[in-house]
């Protein structure tokens, strides 16, 4: 099964995608986890993004197509795979739909997680995540069940995204809006767009993405 997660910086794809892993075992590939390994590697499609992200703009799409074209290549995503944070412009979509034709592969569904600009600020805003296993948390919304400890791994150590503020997210919304918005009727032509209420609690938002998975 191949399915992208879209929606706007904020909106739930990460958390989703992560769960999504964890019980269907299927992978996610998040280009923007990539790309902030990449920077922190200090490797060269680091040195070129890095300022780029701390501006909340778009990376090239030639970067990131080579990236995912990469990545989608290799034997563990033949299972199955969600795309989290790609495509995010028409030409990454064609660039995608040219790759899994290429390989074999089918796009089973595009789910589109709809939430409420103010909701989206109040969740980045408030985002943190596990610098050692990489699970996500939210001040608020989910926070560790003992404060300051991972629930996961029991590491006390957490990191915070540099973009992850009010002032980027406006120029991350203006992206979303002017790029990546036009690929929901993209998609919608070729019937594989599914929404779900990205605004419901996570758990919620889980089942309905489970539901759309299983053909309901
Ligand atoms: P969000 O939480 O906003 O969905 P991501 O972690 O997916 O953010 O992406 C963080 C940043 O990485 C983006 O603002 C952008 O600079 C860059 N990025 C990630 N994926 C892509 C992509 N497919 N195309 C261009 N830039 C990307
Ligand atoms: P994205 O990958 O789309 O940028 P994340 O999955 O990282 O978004 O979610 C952004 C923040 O909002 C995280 O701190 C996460 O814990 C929190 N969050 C995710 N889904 C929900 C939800 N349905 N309700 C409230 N908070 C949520
Ligand atoms: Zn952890």
């Amino acid at each position: 099964m191949n399915i992208i997660l879209l929606g706007p910086p904020g909106a739930g794809k990460g958390t989703q995608a992560q769960k999504l892993q964890n019980d269907v075992g299927i992978i996610q590939l998040s280009t923007g986890d990539m790309l902030r390994a990449a920077v922190a590697s200090g490797s060269d499609l680091g040195k070129k993004a890095k300022a780029v992200m701390e501006r909340g703009e778009l990376v090239s799409d030639e970067l990131m197509v080579g990236l995912i074209k990469d990545r989608i290549s290799q034997p563990d995503c033949a299972k199955g795979f969600i795309l989290d944070g790609f495509p995010r412009t028409e030409a990454q979509a064609k660039a995608l739909d040219k790759m899994l034709e290429e390989g074999s592969h089918q796009l089973d569904d595009v789910i589109e997680m709809e939430v409420d600009e103010k909701a989206l600020t109040e969740r980045v805003v408030g985002r943190f995540t596990c610098a050692k296993c990489g699970t996500g948390y939210h001040e608020k919304f989910k926070p560790t069940k003992v404060s300051g400890v991972c629930d996961v791994c029991g590491s006390t150590e957490f990191s915070r995204r540099k973009d992850d503020n009010a002032e980027t997210m406006k120029t991350r919304m203006a992206a979303y809006r002017a790029q990546t918005e036009p690929l929901l009727p993209y998609y919608r032509a070729r019937g594989v767009l599914k929404k779900v209420d990205g605004m419901a609690a996570m758990d919620e938002v889980y089942r309905q993405i489970r539901a759309v998975l299983a053909g309901t």
